[in-house]
């Protein structure tokens, strides 16, 4: 993996809520990413990020649901 944000980005957010009034009786302990995948990248297994994409259909109210994995960090843009 070439870059924290992963780990980095849910532990700011956890600073950056306990200085919020909404937190003060119940601190924000931890923080982590939803959507996750791991991937193996030269042998390792990696870490990156994913997104849903919903697929309208022809004759269907509820649409189909996909996913896909982010090539670079959308944080930083380095490549995964
Ligand atoms: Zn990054």
């Amino acid at each position: 993996m070439g870059c924290n944000c992963i780990k980095e980005i849910p532990q700011e957010i956890v600073e950056h809520s306990n200085t919020l009034a909404d937190f003060k009786k119940t601190p924000a302990m931890s923080a982590k990413f939803k959507d996750l995948v791991f991937p193996f990248k030269d042998g390792k297994v990696t870490t990156a990020l994913k997104t849903d994409v919903k697929i309208k259909c022809e004759n269907r109210k509820t649409p189909k649901t996909t996913s896909v994995r982010f090539s670079y960090c959308p944080f930083c843009g380095q490549k995964y």
